[in-house]
């Protein structure tokens, strides 16, 4: 199957996976993998059969946000993805050491991408997750010339040199072919906890003004709180400890939306 926009000439749906969603931004430290962590949680805890590739190479943050220390290991000459609450996940993290930066050139993080994609055991997933690392680089090219991705989702913060990096990242995906199912808005506002007023730290309407400019959904608007961060770094995704909380509620609104 020729891939329209790419050049390349094989992609190849995983097999048993029903939906592939990449998660991405345009600048690195502005929610992303928080945000592909809870709506991976947020869409298992509706019910679905979900997978979470790590494939921030790079940076592999995926195994302290979902609190999960494991090593992989091999069944029938496959790798079996470990578990944090009913996601099955995979992450370079798991294998190297996370203290030590990942030094490798392009090819072989391709390689590293396609030995995730082809060699894991997700078993039958409605959708696989992909963290991405920030940027249009290899990863990224990787992914969308090795499968067909389903959609891509694109986080944000409202600042506008957040916004213009995740309009490149939106015109990549148009350019290969892959739909953007929508832009998340993450750190979008602010309530404070005493006064209850609310400030608009990054700007306000960056998110909004962006998804109407490329006539893609706005899938939501995630506020800063302190619990999401305190979640990332315990382990414990907002979606599962503090799940009632009005930015939980907007991390599964985001998700259902999607
Ligand atoms: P990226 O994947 O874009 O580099 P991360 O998801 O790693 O970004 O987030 C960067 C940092 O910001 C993390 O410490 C994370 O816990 C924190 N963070 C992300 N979103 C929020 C939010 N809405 N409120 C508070 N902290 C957040």
């Amino acid at each position: 199957v020729r891939a329209a926009g790419t050049g390349m000439t094989s992609r190849t749906p995983l097999p048993g996976v029903k939906n592939t969603i990449a998660v991405a931004s345009g600048k690195g430290g502005v929610g992303k993998s928080t945000v592909a962590v809870n709506l991976a949680v947020a869409l298992a805890q509706d019910g679905a059969a979900v997978g979470l590739l790590d494939a921030d190479v790079y940076g592999p943050s995926i195994p302290t946000m979902m609190g999960n220390r494991g090593r992989p290991y091999l069944q029938n000459d496959k790798i079996m993805p470990l578990e944090s609450y009913g996601v099955r996940i995979m992450s370079v993290g798991f294998i190297l050491d996370p203290e030590r930066a990942l030094i490798w050139r392009g090819p072989l993080v391709s390689q590293l991408i396609t030995q995730f994609l082809n060699d894991v055991d997700w078993g039958e997933l409605d959708y696989l997750v992909i963290d991405l690392p920030p940027g249009t680089g290899d990863v990224q090219l990787t992914l969308v010339q090795r499968i067909p991705l389903s959609g891509a989702i694109i986080v944000t913060t409202p600042q506008d040199v957040a916004l213009a990096d995740a309009v490149k990242g939106l015109q990549m995906f148009r350019e290969v072919k892959t739909p953007v199912l929508g832009i998340v808005e993450n750190m979008s506002y602010f309530i404070c906890p005493h006064c209850g007023g609310r400030s608009e730290i990054f700007g306000f309407g960056g998110g909004q003004r962006t998804a109407e400019r490329y006539d893609v959904p706005l899938l939501g608007q995630i506020p800063i709180d302190p619990a999401v961060r305190e979640g990332g770094d315990a382990g414990a995704p907002i979606v599962v400890s503090a799940p009632e909380s009005p930015t939980a509620e907007a991390f599964r609104e985001a998700a259902r939306r999607a």
